[in-house]
């Protein structure tokens, strides 16, 4: 038998005047709904307490074990409003089968996915109120794990809580998809073999800032890694996968190796792309194949996919002492873009049974 969400209803709920202020310009995990999903889990007992409660702070011990050693994993999936007024989730299976995985990787209990769906289904049905309807807008879902046992011995905590927390958000990239500037890592990397890559845990984000504020420095807006070994293997950007596209058509993105993330809009666009008659590659990308495909006119588009973006096109690749700008065109890319969008607001047919509707 699966996890039951009880509801208890906040006593504070937000004004339908202020809900209006927010959904009319909501950004990106600024505003959260009323409510969130919880439930805990303990080596004794497993899975306990699952409900869906008022919005809320978190008192914690200062010895609570994820803020010494950070066994933290999360993930992120989007609730899109559709025309016939029902609420639906994008692939919710898929993001709970990740959350397996990583779980896995960290030593931390894996949830049943049939239950970490759940979870986000009983918070959205409270809080439908928040999923904005504007094309584009979608409600966030950020369901996260951490070890909340008290004590810092090191070892896999014995005492771990699960949430839900959900933020209406913007179309990523108000007035129009702009075209972003990459700056290549070429002193960090982000993950190693045998090493976390794979997993969506807080520690790699950790990780990664310092080459993410790197790339701001140099009027940059995300960063490439490179594999660790040999430093010349394309892996991804900071919280994005990469795509190629090109001269004749086909779809190119570095094929997983344990350290790259594995990315549902990625898997989901390797489906689209062959819908779509395309030939899609799976393989190592060196990152001079794509310096020097851009002048020889073999790569003609390079672009970055996930869930918070959905597509991002890229403009340029920068590093210390050099740049290759790509071309401003983007024709693939804008058509995956919005073949994706339309399939998640149901404006497009859903042959692959992505969309995932809350009753
Ligand atoms: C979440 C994430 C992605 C994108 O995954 P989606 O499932 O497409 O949102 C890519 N890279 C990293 C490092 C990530 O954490």
């Amino acid at each position: 038998m699966g996890l039951h969400f009880d509801v208890e209803a906040t006593t504070t709920p937000t004004s339908a005047e202020r809900l209006a202020e927010i959904l009319a310009n909501p950004g990106f995990g600024r505003a959260f709904t009323d409510h969130m999903a919880v439930a805990k889990w303990s080596a004794d007992e497993g899975w306990y307490e699952a409900s869906v409660q008022a919005y809320a702070p978190l008192p914690m011990d200062p010895a609570t074990q994820v803020f010494h050693y950070a066994q933290a994993i999360f993930e992120g999936f989007k609730a899109y409003a559709q025309p016939d007024g029902t609420i639906a989730t994008f692939r919710p299976e898929a993001n709970g089968a990740r959350f397996r995985r990583s779980a896995a990787r960290m030593a931390l209990p894996e949830l049943p996915v049939e239950d970490f769906v759940a979870a986000a289904d009983a918070l959205i049905r409270t809080d439908a109120a928040w999923v904005p309807t504007a094309e584009g807008t979608s409600l966030y879902l950020r369901p996260f794990m951490m070890a909340t046992e008290v004590g810092l011995g090191v070892r896999p905590a014995r005492e771990v809580t699960f949430l839900v927390i959900a933020s209406p958000s913007a179309a990523y990239f108000a007035g129009g998809a702009k075209q972003v500037t990459i700056w290549l890592s070429e002193d960090f990397t982000r993950a190693a073999p045998g090493g976390t890559g794979a997993a969506k845990c807080a520690g790699n984000y950790a990780a990664s800032l310092i080459a993410q504020q790197e790339a701001i420095a140099n009027g940059c807006e995300q960063v490439l890694f490179l594999d660790a070994v040999e430093r010349r293997w394309v892996e991804e950007f900071g919280g994005m996968n990469v795509w190629f596209v090109l001269d004749d058509g086909t779809l190119v993105t570095p094929e997983l190796t344990g350290s790259i993330l594995e990315g549902i809009t990625r898997e989901s666009i390797i489906a689209l792309a062959k819908d779509l008659g395309r030939d899609v590659e799976e393989r190592r990308v060196d990152v001079d194949e794509w310096r020097k495909g851009v002048d020889t006119g073999r790569i003609t588009e390079v672009f970055a996919c996930g869930t918070a973006a959905v597509i991002s096109s890229i403009g340029a690749l920068r590093w210390h002492g050099g740049e290759v700008a790509m071309p401003t065109e983007t024709p693939v890319a804008d058509q995956i873009r919005d073949t994706l969008i339309g399939i998640q607001h149901g404006r497009l047919p859903d042959p692959h049974g992505w969309l995932h509707r809350i009753g």
